[in-house]
């Protein structure tokens, strides 16, 4: 396992994105945002996704420099047409967008439609915590095959579809940020098992005979395996929420059938944000957020060495250490990422002297 400095893989992460087509600003964006990722401890949505933009851009299903569309602005609602630029640009700025209208107006709907992939969808919420609001994100994923089975079912017919809940903190208490996959692991999570040559563990994963297995190759390769969607049938009724909610509702479509698939990752987002101190008392809300928090974490731990932790906590654990001791990439991840560079032009020795 590598251990490599946050800066160096932001500046190898640049450097590929804008060889791949992307503007400085555009670039910086992106790379903050996958390394964030990497830092918050989700290597699911990090550098390591560059690969796979690669691919999409040079199949067209990417489009670099392109920015977000406002589509309607209504009152409180507002709708963007993501392009199929990078939707870590075109969804930040539509937050933004949303975030002012919500300081308006008390409360705001957003909707994002046809982004490439937003990446992790806690860094909106973070947007919404950062301007002391509340905010609730569905997304669905679409314009591929789909990857999570339904519960009950043998095939899949969801993707990973995410939610995300963003709760600002208080002067004594961190924010609460649930950030989630509606499946049991984000597909990336069984892509960097499966590039580390680990197993995943059990009830994840069913072969492509809906049977459960460990190996997580039965997703990259056919006949294709499937994830299976968090808490049984409970889960699998949110990831139909998403696509009800981002998809029907939102507009951007659903993974059903008649939609075309071309092989990108679209993904669409409804976001509700609202104004806490619109609601109620704030001194009120900050003692009973900040009492409830400690009587959760008070709970004594089962395992004495692991404390009960609230949504987010994780991350920042997570972003403490990896700030210090660098983020871990299994070398074939970073073989794979060279790789890319290489297919963009980027030299590999630029890269491997980037990071001895
Ligand atoms: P996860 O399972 O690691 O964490 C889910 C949530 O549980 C987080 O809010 C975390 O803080 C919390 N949590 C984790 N362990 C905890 C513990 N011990 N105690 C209390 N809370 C705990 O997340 P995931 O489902 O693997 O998702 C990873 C990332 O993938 C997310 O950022 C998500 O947005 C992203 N994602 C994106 C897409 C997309 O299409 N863009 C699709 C799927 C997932």
């Amino acid at each position: 396992m590598l251990f490599i400095n946050a800066d160096y893989l932001r500046h190898v992460a640049e450097k590929i994105l804008k060889k791949l087509g992307s503007e400085a600003e555009e670039a910086a964006i992106v790379a903050e945002h996958l390394i964030t990722a990497n830092l918050c401890g989700h290597d699911s949505h990090g550098i390591g996704m560059l690969p796979i933009y690669v691919e999409k851009v040079s199949l067209g299903r990417l489009k670099p420099n392109t920015p977000v569309k406002c589509l309607k602005e209504d009152g409180s609602i507002l709708i963007f047409d993501g392009q199929r630029g990078y939707g870590q640009r075109t969804a930040s700025v539509a937050m933004d967008a949303a975030i002012a209208r919500c300081k308006e107006t008390g409360l705001a709907l957003m909707v994002l439609r046809n982004a490439h992939h937003i990446g992790r969808i806690g860094s909106y919420g973070e947007q919404s915590i950062r301007a002391g609001l509340i905010s609730i994100h569905f997304v669905n994923v679409v314009d591929h095959d789909p990857v999570v089975v339904p519960f009950g079912g043998r095939h899949a017919r969801f993707s990973t579809n995410p939610i995300c809940i963003a709760i600002p903190g208080t002067d004594s208490t961190a924010p609460v940020l649930l950030d989630m996959a509606t499946s049991t692991i984000p597909l990336g999570k069984a892509r960097v098992a499966m590039n580390a040559n680990k197993k995943v563990e059990d009830n994840r994963i069913v072969d492509a005979d809906g049977n459960p297995t460990n190996d997580p190759s039965v997703l990259f390769h056919t006949p294709m395996g499937a994830l299976v969607a968090f808490g049984l049938h409970k889960g699998s009724g949110v990831a139909l929420l998403c696509e009800l909610l981002a998809g029907v509702v939102g507009g951007g479509g659903t993974i059903q059938p008649e939609n075309e698939r071309m092989g990108g990752i679209i993904n669409n987002m409804l976001v509700l944000i609202l104004n806490p101190r619109r609601i109620g008392d704030s001194d009120w809300m900050n003692r009973e957020f900040d009492a409830l928090i400690n009587y959760v974490k008070n709970s004594p731990p089962y395992h004495l060495d692991n404390p009960v932790m609230v949504p987010g906590d994780p991350e920042r654990k997570a972003y403490a250490e990896r700030l210090k001791n660098g983020i871990p990439l299994s070398r074939s991840a970073w073989d794979r990422i060279i790789q890319a560079g290489e297919a963009v032009g980027v030299l590999k020795g630029e890269l491997e002297n980037m990071i001895s």
